[in-house]
Parts: C-alpha cells; sequence; structure tokens
C-alpha cells in the first residue's frame, strides 16, 4: 500500500487570497470569500507567506528536502465545488522532496518512506439537499498540503501507525491539528495484492474518501479480500479508483484508468516560481521530534512505553516535562507527578485546564519534587501543594509552611516527642509488649499528633522500632 494524505494547513488566511481559513464550520455558508477565491476575471492570487512558512516546518518534520524553488500548476477540470475551474496546485517541482516518518508498530520501529510533498488549495463543499445541490465556498482555496508515500506498508498496522505518528508530527510543528473528523486530514489509500515472494507490484486500486481511522481499518480488509477473491477466480484487477462508503462497508468503482481525465497541467501563468532562501528554509528546522523523545524517554528515562508515549505527545506537555527533568533531574518522579497528580487535578475539574495553563510554574513543581526527595514534604501533602500551586499560584516553600506542612526531621526533636508518647500510653506499651503488635501503629499515629503533623513518619517509624524492642 501507498498512502496520499491531505492536510489542512493551520495558516490564518487561504492560500492565495486574504480571506479567513475556516477550519472549523463557519457559521453561514460563504461568508469566507472574496473575488480571488470566487475565480473571477482578472484577479491575481498572491502567495500566503504563513501558508509557505508552515508547510517548510511540516516538510522538515517529515525530514524532507525542502526545494529552494518550486512551481505552482494549474489542474483544469469543471465541477461546480471548483470556481476557478482549475486547482492551484504543484505537480512537476513540488515544496519538498524524500523524507521518511518512523513510526512505532507493533512494539516495532517502522520507517515509512515519503515520496514528495506539494501545496495546493481545497475546493468548496456541496451540500445535496432534496433534488438541490447547493454550494459552499468558506473552503475554497484553503491551503492543503498533500503527502505522497512510498509502497511501503504491507499491513493495516503499518498504515494506522503511519498515520497516527503523522498526525502527531502535523501538531508537533504546527502545521495542522490534523483532526480527521473535521476533515482536516483525510486519506487516500493505494492498494494492490501479491503472491508472498513475488516481485514487483500489480495494478493497484485507490481507495478515497475514507475519513476516520478505524474505516480506514475496514476499507483496506474488505479491498484486500475483494483483490484477492479476484485473483482466486482467475480474473484481472483493473487500475481504478473507488469511493468507500463507510455505512455500507463496500467500495464502488468511481473511474478506471480509461476514463482517467485529461487535467491539462501547465505552469500557473499567474504566479512565478516560489524561490526560498537557505536561510528562511533552515531556521525551520526541528531538532527532535516526538519519536526522539519518545525513545529518549524509555531507554535513557527508563520510563514505561505508555509513560513515555503520553509525554512525548505533543509539545506543551514534552516541554514541560523536558523542563521539569532538567531541574529535578529525577525522570521518574517527574513523570509521576504530571501523569498521576496534574492530570488528575485537570481531570476533576470542568475549567479545561492544562498544563499549558501553569507554564509558568514548572519550577515552583520542581520544587515540591525536590522537598519530597529530601523528605521535607511527604508526598501525601505534596498533592495539596501542587492543587494550591495550580489554583492559586505562589511559591512552594511559602505553601508548605503557611500550610503547615514542612516535615521535621530533626532526630532530637523527633525522640522528644516519641519518649513522651510512650511515657503517656502506659496501658497500650503493656499490651504492645504482651504481644499486640499492631499498636505500633497507634504509636507512629500519636506521634503525628504530638508534632502537629511536622514530624516524618519515616524517622518516627524508625525512632518508635528501638524504642519498642
Ligand atoms: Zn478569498
Amino acid at each position: 500500500m501507498g498512502l496520499e494524505t491531505h492536510v489542512r494547513v493551520k495558516s490564518n488566511t487561504k492560500m492565495f487570497c486574504s480571506c479567513q481559513n475556516a477550519l472549523e464550520l463557519a457559521p453561514e455558508p460563504n461568508i469566507n470569500v472574496c473575488p480571488v477565491c470566487m475565480g473571477f476575471p482578472g484577479m491575481l492570487p498572491t502567495v500566503s507567506a504563513g501558508v509557505i512558512d508552515l508547510a517548510v516546518r511540516a516538510s522538515h518534520a517529515m525530514r524532507c528536502t525542502v526545494q529552494e524553488t518550486s512551481i505552482f500548476d494549474r489542474k483544469s477540470y469543471f465541477y461546480p465545488d471548483l470556481p476557478m475551474g482549475y486547482q492551484i496546485t504543484q505537480l512537476y517541482e513540488p515544496i519538498a522532496m524524500g523524507g521518511e516518518v518512523r513510526a512505532l508498530v507493533e512494539n516495532e520501529i517502522k520507517t515509512f518512506r515519503i515520496h514528495h510533498m506539494h501545496i495546493e488549495n481545497d475546493a468548496g463543499k456541496l451540500v445535496h439537499a432534496g433534488w438541490k445541490t447547493l454550494c459552499d465556498y468558506n473552503r475554497a482555496g484553503s491551503p492543503l498540503m498533500e503527502i505522497v508515500t512510498e509502497p511501503d506498508f504491507r499491513s493495516k498496522a503499518d498504515v494506522l501507525g503511519y498515520l497516527e505518528e503523522l498526525q502527531k508530527l502535523m501538531r508537533w510543528c504546527g502545521a495542522s491539528d490534523a483532526d480527521m473528523e473535521k476533515w482536516q486530514l483525510r486519506c487516500d489509500v493505494n492498494i494492490s495484492v501479491r503472491l508472498r515472494g513475488e516481485s514487483g507490484f500489480r495494478n493497484r486500486v485507490e481507495l478515497k474518501n475514507i475519513n476516520s481511522f478505524s474505516s480506514i481499518g475496514r476499507a483496506i480488509d474488505v479491498e484486500f479480500v475483494r483483490q484477492i477473491d479476484i485473483y482466486e477466480a482467475g480474473g484481472t484487477i483493473d487500475q481504478e479508483t473507488r469511493g468507500w462508503s463507510d455505512e455500507r462497508g463496500v467500495s464502488t468503482p468511481m473511474r478506471s484508468k480509461e476514463d482517467a481525465m485529461d487535467y491539462r497541467y501547465f505552469p500557473d501563468p499567474d504566479l512565478p516560481p516560489l524561490r526560498l532562501t537557505r536561510e528562511f528554509i533552515d531556521e525551520r528546522k526541528i531538532d527532535e521530534l516526538p519519536m526522539d523523545r519518545r525513545l529518549k524517554y524509555s531507554s535513557e528515562y527508563k520510563l514505561i512505553e505508555d509513560d513515555a508515549r503520553i509525554l512525548s505527545g505533543d509539545h506543551i506537555t514534552s516541554d514541560f516535562y523536558e523542563e521539569l527533568v532538567s531541574i529535578t533531574k529525577d525522570p521518574k518522579k517527574s513523570c509521576s507527578y504530571i501523569t498521576t497528580i496534574l492530570f488528575a487535578i485537570f481531570e476533576a475539574q470542568d475549567t479545561k485546564m492544562g498544563l499549558a495553563d501553569i507554564k509558568w510554574e514548572t519550577r515552583e513543581i520542581a520544587r515540591v519534587i525536590e522537598l519530597v526527595n529530601s523528605d521535607e514534604l511527604s508526598s501525601t501533602n505534596s498533592k495539596i501543594v501542587i492543587e494550591k500551586l495550580v489554583f492559586e499560584w505562589g511559591k512552594a516553600d511559602e505553601w508548605v509552611d503557611s500550610l503547615a506542612l514542612r516535615q521535621s526531621n530533626d532526630l532530637g526533636a523527633l525522640e522528644t516527642i516519641a519518649d513522651a508518647v510512650i511515657a503517656e500510653s502506659p496501658n497500650q506499651l503493656a499490651e504492645y509488649k504482651s504481644g499486640k503488635v499492631n499498636l505500633f501503629g497507634f504509636f507512629v499515629g500519636q506521634c503525628m499528633k504530638k508534632s502537629a503533623g511536622q514530624g516524618n513518619p519515616k524517622i518516627f517509624t524508625e525512632i518508635l522500632k528501638k524504642k519498642l524492642s
């Protein structure tokens, strides 16, 4: 299998005009339109710098080579959702060539090669209402990146692993939210079957219009069986495009090679070649990708696979974690303070708070971990301090003191308290000595009470073990 994935660019404007790039459904149809994206005669397109900026970042995220010169071509066809009568795309000289995406597939890292990525503008949307068809051009002229892979996929798991990683990369570099439900990522699958050991590829079928991870999986399963059945019955597969119907679970022919359209591609005379400087390209490079961090977390930091995945999933979480570790030098505890304590606090709130809202407080969260590590704060009480920091801000040390949570590790002082507790409890002492060993907890509890919760329970335990033996 090989994939062609369309990703909507998260730029502010459309690709060749200053209309708003409506990534969400606009409140009304045909409000984000202008003479340029409506293809009025004489209107001239201008390339949006914001789109190019994000496309270059996305190219780097896929380790592609960004071309200093790329060219826009016209792809002509007639359809009511295409007001210009042609789509502006890049056929001969795309913005990025080569590249690869590494993905974790069934616990194995696989590398899928990218053939190229080009940028193009989107069409509008047709709304079918009874016997009428209505045109909504809010999306017409919005920027798309088309990412074309080599035929490197051998299983459904490969495809889904790649798409999940691609989605992560697009979010990581900020080029797109790549939300499939909002049609920000859609995928065509080219699929062919062959006998094990056979070289070369047989005719392929292109499956179009698949818009969720689960339907991609189903469409592949169904098409795989369909092709094998045809070959086993002595038939042949025609190179064709088929549309996937998720409701019916079948694909139906859309067009074959014979009636393929002649798009009359030619360089757009209204747009000069796009020339990017070396500096513009290099400034947008990305050093560490989510997969690099994920591998670092599992091999170097020894985190479990699930934690490594969660902490490398997006920039905000990962950067927060990296900063925390750089202060505490304690990767494991830094991980658990994010994944168990902070996430639990956010989840308990309806406010949709997240790490982004407390980013400035990384140093104070790190201080809490340091206090726990130096036994000045119990891990139970550390949750109280974290909650205070999240909702009321301030300094970790100040909260620890104002809430009287600082643990006393002063051996002499704690010993005096233990002695007093033992002296005040002659009955319990006698019972303990006669074999009621579960009274040990009573003594620890009394010591904690007497120290107003500030004695270190670990030290009290040690002291009492000696004194009661
Ligand atoms: Zn416009």
